[in-house]
């Protein structure tokens, strides 16, 4: 929505308003958020919201720690879920600097800018549909979340007992409540496991939906009884959680990807801009798989991709291309879970597609056979390489990069690298149980 100053406190005002809460993102993706009574809207609209910068971990130093929240105005939404009796309207906001330019190690204004390259290169935008999926574990007696799913079904399958379907519906229900396209809500194949897909819209509006959605199911999962979680992979032997990024570029009006004298109907830009997903696959893991746990889901036999690769039907390759065609012509990144900072995959793959568009990168020839059932001399042969298979090398990546460096910008860069090897060392040194069971005889 294209609002206005004066429009915004004309709707808080004829909402009965009581509490705006400014919303920002961190450098690990989490939103984070500072609320103020509504008789502060006049302030907040003049952009002069200060907070301490030093408390987020990855933005800046205690010696000169004051920055700014800037209101993106079209981000204005009254919570439909909040008290009726007290009504809170959200804003989420850019960060800046002191000096009124706009803080570079704040995610969002780093995806902002990446989309302004789009522009520049004559697209309208960068379109992206996000498949998200998550598990709905039972609490035990004491509202404690245990491991224990919800129910026992799978894919497309109905339960008996309507409860897990119920909760997928409110979270759903509420997101369109508040303007968010939903395509579609499921069961995924693993027990307990949800997925609630979004119609495609410009990379920062989704990246914002996505921010919203995890509130939103943690909030509706408690409703319910039970407790919704985004981690890649909680569970052994089953799937893990991913969310598959359909991606498109908007020219003229047209999407971009689509070219009906083609073969496979794909335009140029496609295949190009597969060329450069591919190509920088490895440093785009770091972002799209932020966690240790991430690397558990990327593993043979759980329908998440392990090797570089792309098709057009395959769902054992990184990328593949959904049979839609025409404005729904997109490219789907198999990789990413919502362990990521959406703002910083989407900011990788972007620089990492376009990249592909202006270096004439070829994709390699697409892949039909079942990945995961080709040997090692097989995959070599189809010049199929791996994933990084940890964090700590998938962050090597990364800092190899130079497309991907750059589009993230040396601040968020640093910071996010470093908060991220904290990680990987503090994993590192625990022994786990697994170990002890295996290796105390050795
Ligand atoms: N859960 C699978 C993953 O980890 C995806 C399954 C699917 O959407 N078909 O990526
Ligand atoms: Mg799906
Ligand atoms: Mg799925
Ligand atoms: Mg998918």
């Amino acid at each position: 929505h294209k609002y206005t100053k004066a429009n915004i406190k004309q709707m808080a005002k004829d909402e009965d308003v009581k509490w705006i809460r400014l919303d920002f993102i961190s450098t690990l993706g989490k939103m984070k958020r500072v609320e103020v009574p509504a008789y502060q809207l006049d302030n907040v609209l003049e952009n002069k919201t200060m907070f301490d910068g030093s408390s987020i971990a990855g933005y800046v130093p205690i010696e000169a720690s004051d920055l700014y929240l800037h209101p993106d105005l079209s981000t204005w939404m009254v919570i439909p879920w909040s008290d009726p009796d007290d009504k809170v309207a959200r804003l989420i906001c850019d960060v800046y600097k002191t000096d009124g330019t706009p803080f570079m190690g704040d995610p969002r204004n780093v995806l902002k800018h990446e989309m302004s390259k789009v522009k520049k290169d004559g697209y309208n935008t960068f379109n992206v549909g996000l498949e998200p999926e998550f598990f709905l574990f039972k609490r035990d007696e004491n509202g404690k979340p245990t491991l224990k799913p919800n129910d026992k079904i799978s894919y497309f399958d109905i339960s008996p007992s309507d409860e897990g379907a119920k909760c997928r519906r409110d979270i759903a229900r509420n997101l369109i409540k508040v303007g968010i396209h939903i395509e579609a809500a499921h069961h995924e194949v693993a027990p307990g496991q949800d997925e609630i897909d979004f119609r495609f819209s410009d990379a920062v509006n989704t990246a914002d939906n996505i921010e919203l959605f995890k509130e939103v199911a943690k909030h509706f999962a408690k409703k319910h009884g039970f407790y919704a979680t985004f981690m890649p992979k909680p569970l052994n032997s089953v799937n893990g959680s991913g969310m598959h990024i359909n991606m498109s570029l908007l020219k003229n009006g047209k999407n971009d990807f689509y070219d009906p004298k083609d073969k496979l109907q794909l335009s140029s830009d496609a295949y190009k801009f597969i060329g450069g997903i591919l190509k920088h696959a490895k440093g785009f893991t770091a972002l799209g798989n932020a966690t240790v746990n991430s690397y558990k889901r990327l593993i043979p036999g759980f329908e998440a991709p392990v090797y570089i690769a792309w098709s057009p039907h395959n769902r054992t390759a990184l990328v593949r291309v959904p049979s839609d065609r025409g404005i729904a012509t997109r490219l789907e990144l198999r990789s990413a879970d919502l362990s990521s900072n959406p703002y910083m995959a989407l900011t990788g793959a972007l620089a990492a597609g376009l990249d592909g568009i202006k270096n004439d990168l070829q994709a390699e020839p697409q892949e039909e056979r079942n990945i995961f059932k080709m040997n090692a001399k097989d995959r070599k042969a189809a010049h199929i390489d791996n994933l990084p298979s940890n964090l700590g090398d998938a962050l090597k990546d990364l800092e190899k990069d130079s497309v991907l460096k750059d589009a993230l910008g040396s601040h968020l860069l640093k910071a996010y690298v470093s908060l991220k090897r904290q990680d990987v060392l503090a994993y590192q040194c625990l022994v786990s149980d697994w170990e002890r069971k295996h290796y105390l005889d050795v």
